[in-house]
């Protein structure tokens, strides 16, 4: 963030609809650490002199920040790791501090992230920051914010930092926290968790359904969410219900599937930007060929039905290996071997406890729309109405997606 920028007039003039504070788009290239700025100019076109003779040149400017003749810039040494925040307006702030600022990242709102972010630099040491909108320039939803990585804080310490919630919570705006590095906007493999993510729909809720043993599968469920049994224990009883259901059934829950809004976007995206992708599924085959055939994936894996030898009924018994949480942080490791793709340009995401694990060995994971539990413990979340907004999280502006999709 420039900073030290004064009023472009001391006229008294009517108060704005909405404050214009900070939206500081200098196209300066800072190639030194500059000390202090000299000058107090800042219309565009105007040049800000500093200490040691050079000059900026104004670009844009659009701010009314306190005057000061003499403002530090920042002197935050470069370290190895850069951090990256990506900013996303939920429309969900606790308390509203400007007219319509449920809508959008608010200059308000990115003054406040920076300098709660300074205060978490120990020892003391003002970041250097900039800051990009990532859709609109006037009223951005998508902001994302670069820091000089803290000394002190590791990522995992600062992503679960009290005051970033407290942030978050009072802006309605959620805090994506990434290493900003050269991994960070190029990725090479992406995989998913296929129920509740890429789809709507648990399969085996929807086979449950299907054969009017909802109330079974819901306690064998509920039994597995309190700890009494594992997934794989719980995987198997569910099918065990299966036994004597039409191997037809899969294709007659194609039509009730629907797919996450987005899925498909995104997908195609990434497709032409070069990714492998994959979907990791703690469901069943079927569904996940037909997921990977319509969004245009290289891998799926789930779980094996044993079907009757006439083909015609599932046996209620499972064959293979159980695509469990562990299973699945191995599949992202072996499809990341196998394709020469190094973990840091690995994406993972998911929306439940299964899916920690892939989420945390991968270069970015992502918990999206996910339980409360997961979100806690999930590397990054995301709640979103689609899933297109991972995106963003490449550093893709809105304008660059639709050249993608
Ligand atoms: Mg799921």
């Amino acid at each position: 963030m420039t900073a030290g920028l004064t009023p472009t007039s001391a006229a008294p003039e009517p108060a704005p609809a909405r404050p214009l504070i900070g939206r500081a788009n200098s196209s300066a290239f800072f190639k030194g650490q500059l000390k202090n700025i000299l000058g107090a100019p800042s219309q565009v076109g105007e040049k800000l002199v500093v200490e040691d003779g050079r000059t900026i040149r104004i670009t844009a400017t659009k701010y009314s920040i306190p005057p000061s003749d003499s403002v530090a810039v920042p002197l935050a040494t470069y370290g190895d790791k850069g951090l990256l925040a990506t900013l996303i307006q939920t429309g969900k702030a606790s308390e509203l501090l400007e007219p319509g600022a449920a809508n959008y990242v608010s200059d308000l709102a990115i003054f406040e992230f920076i300098g709660t972010m300074d205060q978490l630099m120990v020892p003391y040491i003002k970041s250097h920051a900039y800051h990009r909108a990532l859709d609109s320039v006037t009223d951005p939803r998508v902001v994302e914010i670069g820091f000089s990585m803290p000394q002190m804080l590791d990522l995992q310490d600062l992503r679960r930092h009290e005051d970033l919630w407290r942030f978050e919570e009072k802006w309605g705006i959620e805090v994506i926290l990434q290493t900003n590095d050269a991994f960070r906007r190029h990725k090479r493999l992406a995989v998913f968790d296929m129920d509740s993510t890429l789809i709507q729909q648990e399969v085996v809720d929807e086979i449950a359904r299907f054969v009017g043993k909802e109330a079974e599968v819901s306690a064998i469920t509920a039994r597995a969410m309190n700890g009494e049994i594992d997934f794989s224990e719980s995987l198997r009883q569910r099918v065990a219900l299966l036994k004597g259901v039409p191997a037809t059934v899969f294709e007659e829950l194609k039509s009730v599937i629907t797919f996450t809004p987005g899925a498909r976007e995104l997908c195609k995206a990434l497709k032409m930007l070069g990714y492998k992708m994959a979907v990791l599924s703690g469901g069943f085959i079927p569904l996940a060929n037909y997921v990977k055939e319509e969004l245009g994936l290289d891998y799926a894996y789930a779980n094996q039905l044993v079907v009757s030898a006439d083909g015609k009924e599932l046996t209620g018994e499972l064959t293979g290996e159980i695509v469990h949480a562990e299973r699945k942080e191995l599949l992202l490791q072996q499809i990341a071997a196998e394709n020469g793709v190094p973990l840091q340009q690995t994406i993972a995401i998911g929306d439940g406890a299964n899916d920690l694990k892939m989420m945390h060995r991968a270069g970015l994971g992502v918990a999206f729309n996910a339980k409360a539990i997961v979100q806690a413990e999930a590397p990054c979340r995301m709640n979103s109405n689609t899933l297109k907004d991972v995106l963003y999280l490449l550093g893709l502006t809105r304008e660059e997606q639709a050249q993608l999709c």
